[in-house]
């Protein structure tokens, strides 16, 4: 199958090589090394074997949506309620983001303007907080904005910050570090706990989950997650959520491809059970780089004063491939594309297992898996580096209670969304499973000087990264990214 059906993005070769050859031959008429980075940079993507769980290829009308006249303006503000004059078109674009957003996921407010997936979680922590904690100015009807919260109103705000709490899930169980992680401002914000996974099987234990609600009553029960392979059951985290009075939001950033082709439906479709959801539209949902929150009713209005509560001015071209790749979402292609995701995730893990290689939780119901590798005797960084030694693009990533901490680490995550976006099946991932499973079993950690195993150098068995390099190739040849596309 093509990975870019034209019926599915309008995805013509011949029309989309002679607007990338026109675009490089005017940047590279004014600095000709960004047009050959541009161009090495489809070359390198075409070429490697992309398992990154959070990275995709977005369609060509996704991305010439980016380059153009909306880049240069401002509007601050929301639809119709503009700081700036003139944003008629921003307005057109931005509604139908909107539009599409709303109808995509069944949800009742979708607010298209944050720049990231960081950016969505900030407008949502400050909607929650502005919605939560009693405000004068809030009190008055028709506040429809932030710059209408008075003197009293702030002081209240800040006066919370820190005594306010969220708990979310634990960084080395898979959550993010915007979920209240030390370093990131959201574990500034607010008074932090975090919930882990089962230490024995990996999965999320809701009645440990729910205890821990109740023992520390936070403001925002986070869930969502970064590298953690499995759903969530999202009905289940709202009845602990109303049990301790908490604000649900939901963080899909990761699997909102997912949702969006209905494959996570029912208790693990998070938009009718969260209060707030908010997610990137550039990982599973192979939008554009950016972010975007959906709310119930009663937080719309906090949601739209994201900008200027937390943001500048949106960013009027990105807002505008938004509405493209949710228009492509919502054809039915894409609820195929979402299913291929999780058959394929499925079909390397098994693949994966009957090699020998460990899986966190022991397989995965979602976009990605995350290997273990101690039992290869590698750290995290070790495997990475081998694999992409040998042609194959991963992350290293914490595993739960990781022994090597969050740099060198234990685990490596894999993501099956690019990949799928390239065409590759079950049975091709199973070849993947092979070649990942061959080169950590030919990988082996070289000594310190002081005799210990180093946590960062490795060796590979010789011909093996050449062997496992032509094999990918082999693969990618069978699946080209963007087919027909020629840069000339
Ligand atoms: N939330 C989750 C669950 C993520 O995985 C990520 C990205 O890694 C983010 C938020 C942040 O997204 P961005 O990099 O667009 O700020």
């Amino acid at each position: 199958m093509t990975a870019f059906p034209r019926t599915a993005t309008g995805f013509d070769a011949t029309t989309a090589s002679a607007a990338y050859r026109s675009a490089l031959e005017v940047i590279g008429a004014v600095e000709p090394r960004v047009a050959d980075a541009i161009g090495a940079e489809l070359a390198d993507q075409r070429s490697s074997l992309k398992l990154i769980a959070s990275e995709n290829y977005a369609s060509p009308a996704v991305l010439l949506t980016m380059g153009n006249w909306f880049s240069d303006k401002y509007a601050e503000g929301t639809v119709g309620h503009r700081f700036y004059a003139g944003c008629q078109n921003v307005d057109t674009v931005e509604a139908l983001a909107a539009e599409h957003a709303r109808e995509l996921f069944g949800a009742p407010h979708a607010y298209v303007q944050p720049h990231s997936g960081i950016d969505a979680n900030l407008v949502a922590f400050w909607a929650v907080l502005a919605q939560r904690v009693e405000l004068p100015a809030l009190e008055k009807a028709g506040v429809r904005h932030v710059n209408d919260l008075t003197d009293e109103d702030w002081s209240t705000l800040r006066h919370a910050l820190g005594d306010q709490r969220m708990l979310g899930m634990s960084l080395d169980a898979g959550g993010h570090l915007t979920h209240g992680f030390r370093p990131n401002i959201s574990g500034k914000m607010f008074e932090q706990s975090s919930y882990g996974t089962d230490p024995s099987t990996g999965l999320l234990d809701y009645d440990v989950v729910r205890a821990r609600a109740k023992e520390f009553r936070p403001l925002i029960l986070m869930a969502g997650y970064s590298a953690f392979p499995r759903r969530i059951n999202f009905a289940t985290m709202r009845e602990i959520a109303d049990e301790v009075g908490a604000t649900l939001i939901v963080d899909m950033a990761h699997f909102a491809g997912l949702v969006a082709g209905k494959v996570f439906s029912g208790d693990f479709d998070p938009v009718p059970h969260a209060h707030v959801v908010t997610s990137t539209s550039h990982k599973s949902l192979r939008g554009p780089r950016g972010g975007f929150v959906l709310a119930q009713p009663e937080f719309a209005d906090a949601v739209d004063r994201g900008c200027p509560m937390v943001l500048g001015g949106p960013l009027p071209h990105v807002m505008a491939a938004k509405a493209v790749a949710f228009a492509e979402a919502r054809r039915p292609e894409f609820a195929d594309y979402a299913q291929r995701i999780v058959d394929n995730a499925a079909a390397l893990a098994e693949g994966l297992k009957r090699r020998g290689v460990r899986l966190v939780t022991d397989g995965t119901d979602n976009h990605l898996v995350l290997l273990d590798v101690s039992s290869f005797g590698l750290t995290g960084r070790q495997a990475e580096s081998a694999l992409l030694d040998s042609g194959i693009v991963t992350n290293r990533n914490s595993v739960p209670a990781d022994p090597n901490g969050a740099w060198y680490t234990s685990g490596v995550r894999i993501g099956t969304p690019a990949l799928t976006t390239r065409g590759f099946g079950q049975a091709e991932f199973d070849r993947v499973a092979e070649l990942i499973a061959d080169v950590l079993g030919a990988t082996t950690p070289t000594a310190t000087s002081a005799g210990a195993p180093s946590q960062a150098k490795y060796t590979i068995a010789d011909g093996v990264s050449d062997r496992t390099r032509s094999a990918a190739a082999e693969l990618l040849a069978e699946h080209p990214l963007y087919p027909g596309l020629d840069l000339g």
